[in-house]
């Protein structure tokens, strides 16, 4: 088999209330080629949320810092808090070989396919605008002007779904995840990842291996 080289970049994105946290979850615990970035963030900590598990929970001075020390591969202002993607961890984990998996929310995304147009581009969404709102209502963690403002954001954000790679729909979390799953595989093989390979099949043509 080939040498799998460095690996892939994917962003998943979704609406909040879309399950994303738990299929990426489910991913990673299912799979030990992938590794799930961890944000830092200006929000408070939900009730059950780890410091450097879930997030990395900063001050909004301290995260202005992480930003003018360039610590950030992106960070986006979502609902009134700062969230951002520390740089180290991502760079160490793709040159390990692993495909490493940030979950933000779109304008991260946006600056991330900027910079590096190789990543692949996954959007998770539940079936219909009704169940986001049953999610969001039923998770029990926000109050009914926090729902009404991530609901808001959502139709906005609907608008962007065309700039992703993948709509992958979260109607029962095994599936989602297999497909999930299937995406970044397929990813592999596109040519814009094979580099390695063609240039290994151009020296052994050039050469004349027989
Ligand atoms: P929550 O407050 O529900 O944990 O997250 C709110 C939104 O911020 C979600 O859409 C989540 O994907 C996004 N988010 C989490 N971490 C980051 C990050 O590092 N950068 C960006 N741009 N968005 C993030």
């Amino acid at each position: 088999m080939a040498d799998k080289g460095r690996g892939i970049l994917t962003v998943v994105s979704g609406f909040a209330g879309s399950g994303k946290g738990t299929v990426m979850k489910k991913l990673v615990e299912g799979h030990d080629e992938y590794a799930l970035s961890v944000s830092a963030t200006s929000r408070s900590p939900r009730p059950g949320e780890q410091e450097g598990i879930s997030y990395f929970f900063k001050s909004r001075e301290e995260f202005e810092k992480m930003i003018a020390d360039d610590e950030l591969l992106e960070y986006a202002e979502y609902v009134g808090n700062y969230y951002g993607t520390p740089k180290d961890f991502v760079f160490s984990r793709m040159d390990e070989g692993k495909d490493v998996i940030l979950e933000i929310e779109l304008q991260g995304a946006m600056q991330i396919k900027e910079k590096y147009p190789d990543t692949l581009l996954i959007f998770l969404s539940p079936p219909d605008a009704g169940e986001l709102f049953r999610r969001l209502k039923g998770r029990g963690t926000e109050t009914d002007e926090v729902i009404e403002k991530r609901m808001k954001r959502a139709a906005e954000e609907a608008q962007s779904i065309k700039n992703y790679d993948y709509l992958i729909i979260n109607d029962n979390i095994d599936e989602c995840v297999r497909r999930v799953h299937e995406a970044i595989q397929t990813a592999h093989h596109t040519v814009r990842h094979e580099a390695e390979l063609i240039a290994r099949l151009e020296e052994g043509l050039k050469a004349g291996i027989r």
